[in-house]
């Protein structure tokens, strides 16, 4: 395909054709209701579609209607959520839903503009609903669409520069432009353009033998190994951090806070602590968060349990210690709230990964 022009239009047809006898059967699929377009875009946002899948479903059957979502509590919201990650998603549906039902009627608004000015709703996630849900032909422009695109181009600098972005987007809009009214909707080219780059153009081993794009594609005609593309910097390791947990007994209750709503996690409950400073013991570094968060002095026992997690920028190694509360009255001076509760009682509460892995051992001994 010479630089910059659109697939040709018989290139075009066949991808639409290839999609329509190929594509995945997925619960989200088959309907253009736009609030079901909108959860599921978002939830496959940085998550698989094979975990997606049970919490769509338990989604759409506990909020069926942003009605319902917007007078959910956000601790419903976050408890259903748990475990799927980047808990922003979850708090901003429930922002956004609340804002749609008080500013507009409770329906989605239409254009990509529009939309983008809801929390959480980005370029990519306006696309996807503006074009699936409401035939705006807008291009999406996800991970897999820039990848196909790269290779269909043979587009060999940093992809992550603003040329190589510029030059994406500008031939997705001309690819949806050449696209003619009988040959399919926008929503239906875009879905295209993204199931082909998850289940054939992928990351490492793209399948150019059954790629209906094969005759157009440059990476495919010039490279031994399409798969090279699109070229990225090398990243660097993760940064690691110890991070320390107090499981505080009292009365057979344990404490539990839960953190601010704005920052990662936000909402979330948690056993209190904090992050390991340099030079300082785990012991040192708990009894100094617990003081800093809640005000009172506690008495750091013996290691419970150290959990590994990593999250998308940095890996953590939780240690969790058992520990008593001698004396001292809580403030909340870095937490949201706290509780005592008893063991059985955590289940009502969304946690992070790494704090349900301890849940289960103290559970497991209750
Ligand atoms: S021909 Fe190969 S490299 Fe080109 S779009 Fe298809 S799968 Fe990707």
């Amino acid at each position: 395909m010479p630089d910059n022009k659109p697939i040709p239009l018989a290139a075009l047809r066949k991808l639409l054709k290839w999609y329509r006898t190929n594509k995945r059967e997925l619960p989200w699929r088959g309907t253009t209701e736009p609030y079901a377009v909108w959860v599921s875009e978002v939830m496959l946002q940085q998550t698989q579609v094979k975990t997606v899948k049970p919490y769509y479903e338990r989604w759409m059957q506990r909020f069926p209607s942003v009605a319902v979502l917007a007078e959910a509590s956000l601790n419903d919201v976050l408890k259903l959520w748990e475990g799927c990650g980047y808990y922003a998603r979850a708090r901003n549906l429930h922002r956004a839903a609340v804002q749609i039902v008080s500013q507009n009627n409770g329906q989605l608004p239409k254009s990509a503009a529009l939309l983008q000015k809801l929390p959480g709703i980005g370029p990519y996630t306006s696309a996807a609903i503006a074009s699936i849900a409401f035939d705006q032909a807008v291009p999406v422009l996800d991970g897999n669409v820039e990848r196909v695109l790269c290779r269909l181009l043979l587009e060999r600098r940093l992809f992550k520069t603003t040329a190589v972005q510029k030059r994406l987007r500008r031939t997705a809009e001309e690819i949806m432009d050449s696209l003619g009214s009988q040959m399919g909707t926008p929503g239906e080219l875009n879905q295209a353009m993204m199931e082909l780059g998850a289940n054939v153009c992928t990351v490492r081993a793209p399948q150019c033998k059954i790629c209906p794009l094969k005759s157009v594609c440059r990476g495919h005609q010039k490279l031994a190994d399409p798969g090279v593309l699109p070229r990225r910097k090398k990243s660097k390791p993760l940064p690691h951090y110890d991070i320390t947990a107090a499981i505080i007994k009292r009365r057979g209750k344990i404490l539990i806070t839960q953190r601010p709503h704005g920052g990662m996690l936000g909402g979330l409950w948690e056993f209190p602590g904090g992050k390991q400073e340099k030079g300082e013991s785990l012991e040192t570094c708990l009894a100094r968060e617990i003081r800093e968060e809640l005000d009172v002095d506690i008495a750091v026992g013996k290691l419970f349990q150290s959990v590994k997690h990593s999250y998308s920028h940095f890996r953590i190694t939780l240690h969790a210690f058992s520990c008593t509360l001698p004396r001292g009255r809580i403030r909340k001076l870095g937490v949201t709230a706290f509780r005592w509760t008893t063991p059985h009682e955590f289940s009502k509460f969304a946690f992070p990964k790494a704090d349900r892995v301890i849940i289960e051992k103290i559970l497991r001994r209750a």
